[in-house]
């Protein structure tokens, strides 16, 4: 028996509860995995709180990412032993997920944890370390240098925002956050290596199809009108790595900032990202984040208390990383 938060369904209400369950009725899969860690990532919040249609089977065990040591193994890549990680490919959604003391899983969607790292740092990472990385990333590889101007974070207290605010920083860019949360989380944005803070409001207007040039990029984690006001405000040749859509799936832009101005907008999954760009890019996160990271965006928690994380997730009021202790 090993120990999980199950997520079951009932008239439509989802309901989470920490259950004891029967190895055997663990998924298919080549690798089982005894779970250290797992996060807490805005679509496990949306997952455990029912909202949205994150999960259409259930039972199920939620948690898109985690951190752990290998038990039993079919793959030749991995023996009993090995820490590995594992984030995105659906699991949490539709395969059995990491908020469980055991996993398993196919070991194709395995990345080996790193010489540097350690379960609880891979989590404290997660799905939305990843995320920010990739964003960074495409800044990156689209020559966008760190003299180009000022590269705009949105959504910028949360696990991808955070991340990609000090990410960003230590790569040198001037980093303008945005957040909702200025009064409270300012100081640690500041801390994070942001250069200038701007309140969500700012963002929140319908914009003119073009406005004044401010930013050389974009890291995008909400969608919607703020995406929509960032656009229209891109430096000529700017780039906007967009992920999220904590603000809204709608986007409501013109093609102005895209044929008069030479914007480029690159969508950014991290979920089905191919296994080498992934080891590559979790390689370059722990060359970047400084260890202070760690301390100031990370929170960790018990399985048990998931479900209110989870609900002050989707209400936005999570700040940082949110880490959960599995065993
Ligand atoms: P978090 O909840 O940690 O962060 C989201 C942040 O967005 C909040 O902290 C808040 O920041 C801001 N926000 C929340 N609600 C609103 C709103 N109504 N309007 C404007 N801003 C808002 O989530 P994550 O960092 O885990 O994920 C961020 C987004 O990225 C999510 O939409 C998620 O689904 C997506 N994502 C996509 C991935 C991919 O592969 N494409 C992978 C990982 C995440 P503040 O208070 O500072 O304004």
């Amino acid at each position: 028996m090993f120990k999980a938060l199950l997520l079951e369904q009932q008239e439509g209400t989802t309901s989470a509860s920490i259950s004891e369950i029967d190895e055997a009725l663990l998924p298919e899969g080549d690798v089982t995995v005894k779970v250290s860690y797992s996060s807490l990532n805005y679509k496990d919040g949306l997952a455990v709180t029912g909202t949205g249609k994150i999960i259409r089977q259930f039972p199920m065990v939620p948690g898109i990412d985690f951190a752990g040591e290998v038990v039993q193994s079919a793959d030749p890549r991995y023996q009993a032993g090995d820490k590995v990680i594992l984030t995105g490919w659906g699991v949490g959604e539709t395969h059995w997920g990491g908020m469980a003391e055991l996993a398993r899983v196919k070991g194709d969607w395995l990345v080996p944890m790193p010489v540097n790292c350690d379960a609880a740092t891979a989590m404290l990472i997660g799905t939305a370390g990843l995320t920010a990385m990739l964003c960074v990333q495409a800044i990156v590889d689209a020559k966008i240098t760190p003299d180009a101007g000022e590269v705009l974070v949105t959504g910028a207290s949360g696990g991808v925002g955070s991340t990609a605010v000090a990410l960003l920083a230590k790569l040198g860019y001037q980093v303008t956050a945005c957040s909702g949360r200025l009064e409270k989380n300012g100081p640690l944005l500041t801390a994070l290596g942001a250069s200038q803070l701007l309140d969500r409001t700012e963002l929140a207007a319908p914009s003119r199809p073009l406005e004044k040039q401010r930013w050389a990029a974009v890291v995008d984690t909400v969608g919607d009108q703020p995406l929509a006001t960032a656009l229209a405000q891109m430096n000529y040749g700017g780039v906007a790595a967009i992920c999220g859509l904590a603000a809204g799936y709608n986007l409501p832009t013109t093609v102005m900032p895209f044929i008069l101005r030479g914007v480029s907008l690159l969508g950014i999954d991290s979920v089905y990202c191919p296994r080498d760009k992934r080891i590559a890019a979790w390689t370059r996160i722990l060359e970047l984040l400084p260890a202070s990271f760690f301390e100031q965006a990370g929170t960790e928690i018990s399985l048990e208390q998931v479900p209110q994380y989870a609900a002050d997730i989707v209400q936005g009021a999570v700040t940082g990383r949110t880490l959960i202790k599995v065993q």
